[in-house]
Parts: C-alpha cells; structure tokens; sequence
C-alpha cells in the first residue's frame, strides 16, 4: 500500500513512513494511492469476528506488507484490552432505527482513544524495528492530548509535546492530561485558540532545519495512521445492523473532519452507507458548507463542546481531493487560497457531489443545553453536549426504512457541568479516574509564539536521550 500527498508534491511513502511522517512535506496530507474494496461477501465474512479481530483485518488493508498480520492482530487485541466495556463498541439503541454506537470506554473516555492506543503500539513497533527515535507534537482542543498522552506516556522512543488552548477545554479534559507526569510528556498551554495552536503545529513542520533536526511527527488526525483505526467501528455497528443486506446512515459529531472521513472511507471500500450526518455546534463553518457552499472562516467561538471548537476542519482536504477527482494542483491552489483569503471556492460540481454523501445540522449552547435535557426525558440516555448534537441531528434526517447510528464521541462524565444543568444528574468518573481532581498537574502557559514552543520542544527531546 503507497501513499500520495493531497497537494502533489511530496514523496510517495509505504504505510510505516506515512505514519511517522504526519503531514506531507508540501503541506499535503497523505492517503492510500488506490482504495482497497470489499466485497459484499467480504463483509459477511467479517460478521464472526470480534471487534479486535475485526480492527486488524481491516486496519490490514492500509497498512499492508509493513506490519505482519500476526503483529497487527497481537496490537489491536492489547489496544482494546484495557477499554471498560466488553463490546468494546456497544451500541445502544433510543428510538425505532435510532442508535448510538459509545466510543467512550477507553481510558480517556472519548474516542479518540479508539485510534490512539493503538497508534502509540504501532509507532513503538515501527521505531523499534528501526531503532529510531523521534519528537511528536501535536494541538489538542481537549481529547486528542489525553489520548495520545495516555497512549505514549511510556516510550522510549520518542517525546510528545502537546499544546492545548488556555483556558478552553473542560477541567477534567485538561487534567487528564496534565497530570501525566512522565518525563517524556511536555504539556503547553497557549494564550490563544485551538486553531493557534494547530497553526503553531503547522508552523514546527514547515521549520524545515527544525523538522529534520527533531524528527518531528505528528499524531493529529493528519496521520493516516488514526483514520485507518477509526474505520473499524463503523463497519462494525453496519454489520450488526444487517450490512450489507441493509444500507445504513451515520452521524459524527465532526470537528476536525477525522472521524467522519473514516466513515466516508468506510463507504469508499464498499461499505453500503445512504450518507453521513455531520454535526457542528455554532462554529458551524461546515453546516454552512453544505447549505450554500460557504466555505468562510469565522471567530472561533468557545461552545459547550470544546472538541468541535474548530473553523478550519484539516482532513476536509483529504475529501477535497477526492471530490476533485485526486487533481492534486488544483487540490493545492484551492488550500492555498483557502488561507489567504479566509474562503474556499469550491467549484460547483464538486460541492454537488459532497451535499449527496453528506448532510449537516449546527446546534448553538442553548439547543444543545435542550437536546441533553431532551435525550434524558425521551431515552433516559445520559449524552454528552457532542453527542447530544449528534444525536438531535440524526433526528433530523432520520430516515424510516434505514438505520442511523450516531457515534457517541465523549463519555458524559467528561462534562459534569453540561450535564448537571441539562438533568440535575452529575455523572460520576468511572473509577480509575476517581481521584483525578487530586493529583498533581505540571503544565507551562506560553504565548502563541513559535520560538518559544520549539524551544520548550528541544529541551524535552534531549532530557529524553533524543
Ligand atoms: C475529537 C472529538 C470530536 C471531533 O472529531 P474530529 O475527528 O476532529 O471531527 C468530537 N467529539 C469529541 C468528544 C472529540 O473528542
């Protein structure tokens, strides 16, 4: 399996170098040269097994000869062992056709843990058969950092820096993770937005001598690597639901645009999806797109689910590419423009074929503050504020003939406050986490300021042996 950059002009890479790498050196992102299929007796075949075996088959097909298969199963079998829920990816079902499939049980309590725990098994068996080391950094607007901190705490391969926006994400977010203190985790807080600290990643890897120098690596949705982990489920609940004998939709909270395109890519190697419902709180830059291919880059404003707090949605140019039938030139000029102007011009035919696969719904605070209040009283489901958007949107397009599993993306305990005030129930942490509001954090506040972050960078890497 090889992988080719959105914008063209960057090296082609086997799986292994693709995940170390991150982001492509022309400012591309990479994706599979050509897309595996499977057939619909494909898919039958996978109904025996469980979702570990299930993860391997099919995280498998991306990474193909670079990781053996034996390997890639033992991975994914420890990955998911130390989730809290047998299924692993239970779904539960609220109303006729209406499911929610709970990626909350990992040890961070969102999903992003789905990808990462087994990103970081992965990376430490790629840099070890090299006898490699490198630096991670990353932006997180709340799940992401814990994820991957919680993922990567204990390497001996590599240092993970990772910035979060100051004041923005949910305390228990924020101590999740910085109250990891390994030595090989350095925790920044930035004076400034999520998208800030994205740009500020953006800015390490285009440093070229710095790039080179740290062996930078990047462990955002960008990587290949955590689409490839988080196409698994959604061929899951599918086939639990009756695919493919039975079409199915999906809606994901969206924010970075990771997750969702995981479910397209689902779609894309055969899985038979009707369409896919993205839903956004008031930074709705992606609703907007969908209704009249308004593409325009606002304030981001903070909401109640931080970890959609996002105006520029980074795997919205994987799609793109696509949707320009992988002209990678014009994929370039578009994104170029794109950050100078602040608006994507999206030619017309292209956007028509994104409106057929995708729908999209925004909740501002106080709809979402409803839609939890809502949730409760009609399914005695306790949803957490990203959820419950999910939720409400695939309400909305909820078809009666097919079925429609939104993916819980955040346990409801991570957000006590929201769900306090929407039903009066404090959801409590799952027990491993019960003492986290006592331990100790260790985290720097920095400005929004380049040397300063690639500084802090360097210093961690070389107290680590880099
Ligand atoms: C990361 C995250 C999202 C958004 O996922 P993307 O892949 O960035 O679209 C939604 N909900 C929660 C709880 C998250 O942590």
């Amino acid at each position: 399996m090889r992988y080719i950059s959105t914008r063209g002009q960057a090296p082609i890479l086997n799986f292994s170098h693709t995940l170390l790498t991150g982001l492509a050196e022309d400012g591309g992102l990479y994706i599979p040269e050509t897309w595996p299929h499977l057939s619909h007796n494909d898919l039958r075949e996978l109904r025996k097994l469980d979702y570990s075996e299930l993860a391997a088959k099919i995280i498998g097909l991306f990474t193909g000869d670079d990781i053996p298969a034996p390997i890639l199963l033992d991975l994914c079998k420890q990955s998911y062992a130390n989730f809290n829920h047998k299924a692993i990816v239970p779904l539960v079902q609220l109303e006729h056709n209406l499911f929610v499939q709970e990626l909350f049980h990992g040890p961070t309590l969102a999903f992003k843990d789905m990808a990462m725990q087994l990103l970081g098994r992965l990376f430490d068996y790629v840099l070890s058969q090299r006898e490699e080391h490198i630096t991670i950094v990353g932006a997180t607007s709340g799940d992401t950092g814990s994820a991957a901190i919680e993922a990567f705490k204990d390497s001996k391969y590599l240092t993970v820096t990772i910035l979060h926006p100051y004041g923005r994400t949910s305390e228990v977010q924020r101590r999740q993770m910085t109250t990891v203190l390994s030595p090989n985790i350095n925790n920044i807080a930035i004076k400034g937005s999520f998208d800030d600290c994205q740009d500020l990643v953006k800015s390490m890897f285009a440093d070229m001598p710095f790039r080179k120098e740290m062996h930078l690596s990047a462990i955002n949705s960008i990587n290949w690597g955590r689409i490839a982990a988080q196409i698994p489920y959604y061929i899951y609940a599918a086939l639990c639901l009756g695919a493919p004998d039975r079409e199915i939709s999906f809606t994901v909270p969206t924010g970075n645009f990771g997750n969702i395109l995981a479910a397209w890519t689902a779609k894309k190697i055969g899985l038979p999806i009707r369409f896919l419902g993205v839903a956004s709180n008031h930074n709705d830059i992606l609703t907007r797109f969908l209704l009249n291919n308004d593409m325009s880059i606002q304030e981001v404003k903070p909401s109640l689910s931080p970890s959609m707090d996002i105006q520029i949605s980074s795997n919205f140019e994987r799609l793109l590419f696509e949707l320009l039938d992988r002209d990678a030139a014009q994929c370039c000029q578009i994104m170029q423009n794109f950050r100078k102007d602040g608006k994507m011009n999206i030619p017309e035919q292209s956007w028509t074929k994104a409106t057929q696969n995708f729908k999209g719904m925004s909740l501002n605070n106080e709809e979402t503050k409803k839609a939890i209040t809502k949730i409760f009283k009609d399914s005695l489901y306790l949803a957490d504020p990203h959820t419950a958007i999910g939720i409400i949107t695939a309400q909305k397009y909820l078809e009666k003939d097919v079925p429609m599993v939104t993916v819980a993306t955040a346990h409801p305990a991570k957000f006590p406050d929201a769900i306090k005030q929407a039903t009066g129930i404090l959801p409590p942490l799952p027990l491993a986490m019960a003492d986290l509001y006592e331990r100790k954090e260790n985290y720097q506040i920095l400005p929004a300021d380049l040397q300063a972050i690639e500084n802090s960078v360097r210093t961690v890497a070389y107290q680590n042996n880099f």
